[in-house]
């Protein structure tokens, strides 16, 4: 649920939908507030954010994961001032076109900001559905049949408020588990609590196990304790974000640290679970004279960067790299 409230007949600013919109895939809302209020202090439109630094977007991000969000927010924000003069466009097929704009988010802004008639369905919306319905197909395959149910449902006015409505009921009361059937205002209409079928829908196909990789991180301190850091390439994992040097995460990753120094083990490592694989990291650390000169990143101060300004990964590799 975007963190923007809206009055009966007064439309939410779609750049508000759009960050929180933007910001709330695969997140949590607890873990998203600070983040949105931060995001509108330092950029309160978006003509700010299109002019935004690319590193300090990255960096305000930092610690909200999924790294290619940050990039598209930045190039949606550009497009939108580029191509359509600051404004948001109101057509589901040209919000689709603009980066990191999926049919979700497209159809919430729609709604929300536009009111336009548009069928929001996610997890949340698929799982009322499903139970409503008492639908026996598991997903992924029932993804059609529970986004035609949901927009059979879907009113031609006040759309963004039915679809709210029904993802807050859907986070509130008929959540994953345990769904409080009791305090549900479609407990008459609903299939699933008639047939008792409601703690088990909806069905999912059996996942397949997320593969777990290694790598090698690479922490050194010069003698004036600064620590040597590097801009991640922009493309891939963790994108354009700031972080340590090391290897790829496979299933045998080459030790090739970025220069010969004494290179020490730190005892244990660093797990960490991506949304498709999960990877443990060995840490090696070095100290290096004071005058020491690489080519590859920068040694800086711990004074002179923000800790929180690394990615999640990047935050525990130092913590075990420091670690007394
Ligand atoms: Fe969900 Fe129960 Fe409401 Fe049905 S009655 S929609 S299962 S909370």
């Amino acid at each position: 649920m975007p963190p923007a409230a809206s009055r009966v007949g007064v439309f939410p600013d779609p750049y508000h939908v759009w960050l929180s919109e933007i910001m709330l895939q695969q997140t949590t809302v607890t873990a998203v507030i600070p983040y949105y209020s931060r995001f509108l202090t330092l950029w309160p439109d978006l003509l700010k954010l299109a002019a935004a630094d690319d590193d300090r977007v990255m960096a305000a991000w930092a610690g909200l994961g999924y790294y290619a969000r940050a990039r598209n927010l930045l190039a949606c924000a550009r497009s939108v001032r580029d191509q359509y003069g600051g404004v948001f466009p109101r057509s589901n097929h040209e919000l689709r076109a603009l980066p990191g704009i999926g049919p979700y988010t497209a159809a919430a802004i729609g709604a929300i900001a536009f009111g336009q008639p548009e069928t929001v369905v996610d997890g949340n919306v698929e799982r009322v559905m499903a139970r409503l319905y008492d639908v026996e197909t598991p997903l992924p395959a029932a993804k059609k049949v529970l986004t035609d149910l949901a927009g059979a449902l879907t009113p031609q006015s006040r759309a963004g408020d039915y679809a709210q409505a029904v993802m807050d009921l859907g986070s509130t009361v008929c959540t994953p588990r345990n769904p409080n059937c009791g305090h549900c205002p479609w407990r008459v209409h609903c299939a699933g609590f008639a047939q008792g079928t409601q703690n088990e829908l909806p069905h999912r196909e059996s996942q397949k196990q997320r593969p777990h990789r290694h790598g090698f991180a690479y922490v050194a301190r010069r003698g004036d304790g600064a620590l040597l850091l590097e801009t991640r390439p922009k493309n891939g994992l963790l994108g354009g974000m700031l972080g340590w040097p090391g290897s790829s995460w496979d299933d045998s990753p080459e030790f090739n640290p970025p220069f010969s120094a004494d290179w020490m083990a730190r005892p244990g490592s660093v797990r960490h679970i991506f949304t498709h694989f999960s990877v443990e990291i060995a840490v090696y650390t070095a100290t290096v004279p004071q005058d020491f000169k690489t080519q590859t990143g920068a040694f800086t101060k711990e004074q002179d960067f923000d800790i929180t300004a690394l990615p999640s990964l990047m935050r525990k590799i130092h913590a075990h790299a420091t670690a007394r």
